[in-house]
């Protein structure tokens, strides 16, 4: 009965709901194939048992209110709940996106100061707030390099250098907007092999798509460089700034020579996610690019704040109306609660929490790149596997026993076995400790009885999944008849 679904729950005659007669005349010009000929088979159950189930469901989840959530390249941090009560403010949450601009004017003026603040941390000249996510910003940002590249009548371009750590979006999005990916492989200190880069740059490459700090947690120390190399060769540098955590207020993409810059809003600037949405993944520009921003952008004149459609070179819209305002709420309030010195601190702090924890398991687990880190850091089972047998995913499961989400694990690709460890600025040391223990106990059952390990979990309402069938063969809808 407890994992019922909703439907199969369904009591017939508890008389859940009661409809309204219909006060709006029946239409009749619909073809009768189309029509249903019995009601649909609601679920029909007492109030009181509803709100058990999604209760029940409810408690279920996990998430970073519950407890810490190392999700490396996810950033799940603590989202301060002030965030919350600014995006829900009725004048913020109650807006029309087609309301007269001239009745909406905090809110433009809220875009435009925010647009300001990513320029001040980015080292940027111009944003579009418009993308809903990571993945769209990259697309938005491959769509302008192509655009840039046409509007100089440049149309060898047609290929994109990613390096292979690099998140799979990146080669996806690059694809997508009509490239052909160029992988370019990492040396053995875990960084772009700048050799390997020199010799794929050509007249046909628009540019590189690199995440730096990089999704083994190292920063890409030959970035000025590489910055030469890619704008020597006439490409443009794309910046995965998805995950900022590492750099914040300490270094600048615009200042490495980075030319676009995406931004995920719900990652380093405090927005509830990992449910799938809703994201922000902005997209920032140097002067030369900014012409070809998603239409409109916010601007100001002696009358106020307008949406300013007059952009010729525009790549378009990038999504109905103008981004998830309510994350761009919940962003500025974040940035204005910390201020220059307080977004400084974060990445100090997830930095710092990072490179303890890193020393804390390296007795314990393999680490690659066992040097310092930014926001995150590669741990592998390491002897735990050659020896005993225990996997990524056997860690991974066991630690749910314990109380934790498990870190991003199998990735970055390059690393074989990889948990990728991000405890973020927002937990204590207290925090940090017990979790590092709970790694440590891990290790030390691997060695004793793997089994307990190869079995775990065993105190979830689940046991292992079959992730592969979710994914290749999922079930989207209740099939009443299935
Ligand atoms: C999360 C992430 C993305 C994708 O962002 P979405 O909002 O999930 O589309 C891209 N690159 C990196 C490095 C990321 O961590």
């Amino acid at each position: 009965m407890q994992n019922k679904l909703l439907f199969e729950r369904s009591v017939a005659g508890s008389n859940s709901f009661r409809l309204p007669p219909s006060d709006v005349p029946e239409e009749v010009s619909l073809p009768t194939e189309m029509l249903r000929p019995d009601n649909p088979p609601l679920p029909d159950l007492p109030e009181n048992e509803a709100v058990r189930h999604f209760t029940r469901l409810s408690k279920r989840a996990y998430g970073v209110d519950d407890g810490f959530y190392p999700l490396g390249s996810c950033t799940m941090k603590y989202n301060p709940k002030i965030n919350e009560w600014a995006a829900r403010l009725p004048g913020f949450a109650e807006l029309h996106p087609l309301q007269p601009e001239a009745t909406v004017q905090g809110a433009l003026e809220l875009m435009y100061n925010l647009e300001r603040a990513l320029c001040e941390v980015t080292g940027m000249d111009r944003f579009t707030l418009q993308p809903a996510a990571g993945a769209q910003g990259e697309l938005t940002g491959a769509m302008i390099i192509a655009a840039y590249h046409a509007k100089r009548g440049d149309t060898r371009r047609t290929k994109m250098i990613v390096p292979d750590s690099a998140h799979g979006t990146n080669p996806a999005t690059a694809n997508m907007a009509g490239f052909d990916v160029i992988e370019v492989k990492s040396n053995e200190r875990g960084l772009v092999d700048v050799p390997s880069l020199r010799a794929a740059m050509s007249e046909e490459v628009a540019g590189i798509m690199l995440t730096n700090p990089n999704t083994l947690g190292l920063f890409e120390e030959e970035i000025a460089e590489i910055a030469a190399i890619v704008h020597a060769g006439g490409g443009l540098l794309y910046y995965d700034g998805a995950n900022l955590n590492g750099i914040l207020g300490v270094a600048r993409p615009g200042d490495m020579g980075f030319d676009i810059v995406h931004l995920n809003l719900h990652k380093t600037f405090s927005t509830p996610h990992g449910g799938g949405g809703p994201g922000s993944g902005v997209v920032g520009v140097k002067d030369h690019l900014a012409p070809f921003l998603p239409s409109p952008l916010v601007a100001k004149n002696d009358e106020g704040y307008y949406f300013d459609y007059d952009r010729p070179d525009s790549i378009g819209k990038m999504l109905a109306f103008h981004g998830n305002f309510s994350v761009l709420v919940r962003a500025y309030t974040y940035l204005l609660a910390l201020g220059a010195e307080g977004l400084r601190e974060v990445s100090e702090n997830a930095v710092l929490n990072a490179n303890y924890l890193r020393m804390k398991l390296r007795d314990h687990y393999h680490i690659p790149f066992d040097r310092l880190c930014k926001h995150e850091f590669i741990a592998t089972p390491g002897r735990l596997k050659e020896e005993y047998g225990v996997t990524t995913l056997d860690i991974a499961k066991r630690l749910l026993d314990y109380g934790y989400h498990p870190p991003t694990i199998y990735f970055p690709l390059i690393v074989p076995e990889a948990l990728l460890i991000e405890p973020t600025e927002t937990e204590s040391r207290q925090r940090l400790d017990d979790f590092a223990a709970a790694m440590i106990k891990i290790a030390s059952e691997a060695i004793a009885d793997a089994r307990l390990l190869k079995e775990a979990p065993h105190n979830m309402p689940v046991q292992r999944v079959d992730e592969v069938g979710a994914a290749r063969k999922p079930i989207l809808r209740y099939q009443a008849n299935a």
